[in-house]
């Protein structure tokens, strides 16, 4: 019996995605252009890409928000699993980032699905909100800029439906959130996250050591 996460090292690592990875050519195509881009680490991993896909097809995501593009990899994989007909608005403040992004979700024929919103993320849900758009998404993820976590959170869960699945990332922070000697602005932040999502009875709650850490919280 194993009480705790197994210890992955490379050559789990590569079994794992030898043997359960299915990447969209044009994930993988993006993954290669953002492995130049000085910022690369910034972008998720493509088992936690294919993660997050099944997370929205097991709450039958058709509306998705996403606060947080940077190339664009996890706006795809999510656009991906979305139906024909599905939406989701993609938050940044990055025109060149974004550029990139924009390239790849053409290349997949998805770009029509994708609504792209360069302005601060936390105006953008304040505009859906003020459009009638509460309750309405299915699925958002979180993954950007960590002092406005908070913030990004709360009106992630107006806007999302009973069931519906925010997803948020670099929860665990590289460890740091657990080691007393770190005590920058952004550790403080997802600290005080963690410990709001923790006590927030709206939701169900997991928190996994995938990547840098992933939580789920599912709207009650
Ligand atoms: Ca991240």
């Amino acid at each position: 019996m194993s009480r705790r996460t197994l210890n992955v090292d490379d050559e789990l690592y590569r079994y794992l995605l030898d043997h359960s990875l299915r990447e969209h050519p044009a994930l993988a195509a993006l993954r290669a252009a953002t492995a130049a881009h000085p910022h690369a680490g910034m972008q998720i991993s493509p088992e936690q890409g294919q993660f997050m896909q099944l997370l929205a097809r097991t709450v039958n995501a058709r509306k998705a928000i996403e606060v947080g593009v940077f190339t664009g990899y996890s706006s795809l994989a999510v656009a991906l699993a979305l139906p024909e007909d599905g939406r989701l608005v993609a938050c940044d403040v990055s025109e060149e980032w974004t550029a990139m992004a924009r390239k790849f979700w053409e290349k997949a024929g998805v770009a029509k699905r994708i609504e792209l919103r360069l302005q601060p993320a936390q105006r953008t849900l304040d505009e859906l909100i003020a459009a009638g758009e509460s309750a309405t998404f299915d699925f958002a993820f979180i993954d950007a800029d960590k002092s406005r976590y908070m913030a990004y959170y709360e009106r992630c869960l107006t806007l999302l439906r009973k069931g519906g699945l925010i997803v948020v990332d670099n929860t665990l922070w590289s460890g740091a959130v657990a080691d007393a000697s770190k005590d920058d602005e952004d550790t403080r932040a997802i600290r005080a996250f963690n410990d709001a999502v923790h006590r927030d009875t709206r939701v169900a709650v997991s928190m996994l050591p995938i990547g840098d850490g992933v939580t789920l919280a599912l709207k009650l």
